[in-house]
């Protein structure tokens, strides 16, 4: 039987520093705060907006929450930002994504000053990933990342594959794990030989967007698989991009779904909150 990787169990242990940490600060004047903004009503994002304005309470943080109706003018919202920009009481600013079709999300994401760039997706963050000299990692990625040390999964020399190419995940995924010492792979829905591909990896990680994509006969005797996935399905039921009652008895280990990946990404982005409120103190 595979080792179920407990994502719950390690974002509680990662927040209970945090929370130290915040109070630590708060000494020193400071107290994180994070201004979440959602545009639009989209049922998933309020969910995880909720949830991030709760951690925020749960750790002693700051949090303002801006819900903006679905027709807020891009002007509205880039002089929301530049708002949050110039102040002092934010340290951390998140634009919910998918935004409506009309807005533009490049030009929202590159208003964000880097500095208070939590989700760490400004361009000028995404080049300092890339060169390993970074002070926000990516949410999602760096959550997965935290889990593999925090469960001491070796990295060096091993082959991992990251099946997905998105700018959130698959690709700062691919270089975090590079950043580890693996050796890895990207593939896409372009992809030839997917399940050949996967059935090399000693590191597989699923981060498609379709149910149960990821099938036994797709995985090594022995792999470690993170599934990053969160979809709903006909039956109404989250599920991940693994097929884990098939693929578990496989692993090493194995992150289920809910409870894996997704309790880490909220984690990760308190602790770049954090980092950027200490950043104020330099
Ligand atoms: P995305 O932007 O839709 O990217 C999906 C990727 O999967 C794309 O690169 C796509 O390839 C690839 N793909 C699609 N069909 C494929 C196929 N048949 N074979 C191989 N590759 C295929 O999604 P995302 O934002 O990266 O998110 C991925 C999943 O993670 C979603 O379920 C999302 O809800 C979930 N997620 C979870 C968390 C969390 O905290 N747990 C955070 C973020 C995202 P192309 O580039 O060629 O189209």
């Amino acid at each position: 039987m595979a080792k179920l990787i407990n994502g719950k169990e390690i974002s509680a242990a990662v927040k209970q520093r945090i929370a130290r940490e915040v109070s630590e600060i708060k000494q020193k004047g400071v107290t994180p705060g994070l201004a979440v903004i959602i545009v639009g009503n989209d049922p998933a994002s309020e969910v995880y907006v909720g949830s991030k304005e709760r951690t925020c309470k749960e750790l002693g943080m700051y949090s303002e929450k801006y819900a903006l109706p679905a027709d807020t003018s891009e002007d509205e919202l880039l002089a929301l930002i530049d708002r949050l920009n110039n102040d002092d009481k934010i340290h951390g600013i998140l634009c919910q994504l998918p935004l409506p079709k009309h807005l533009d999300e490049k030009a929202v994401i590159n208003a964000i000053d880097p500095r208070k760039d939590v989700d760490a997706f400004h361009p000028q963050n995404v080049g300092h990933i890339m060169i390993g000299d970074y002070d926000f990692l990516p949410c999602t990625p760096a959550g997965i990342m935290e889990m593999l040390r925090y469960e001491n999964i070796e990295t060096s020399g091993k082959h991992c594959v990251v099946i997905g190419r998105s700018n959130i995940v698959g690709k700062p995924m691919a270089m975090l794990m590079l950043h580890a010492n693996s050796t890895v792979t990207i593939c896409h829905s372009k992809t030839e030989n997917l399940k050949e591909i996967c059935r090399e990896a000693d590191i597989l990680i699923a981060a498609v967007g379709r149910a149960r994509f990821v099938t036994a006969d797709m995985v090594k005797k022995g792999a470690v698989v993170i599934d990053v996935g969160m979809n709903r399905p006909a039956d109404g039921k989250l599920c991940g991009d693994v097929d884990f009652e098939n693929v578990e008895p496989l692993c090493s280990a194995i992150t289920p779904v809910p409870g894996g990946v997704g309790p880490m990404t909220i984690a990760t982005l308190m602790q770049n909150t954090l980092t950027a409120a200490k950043a104020t103190l330099r």
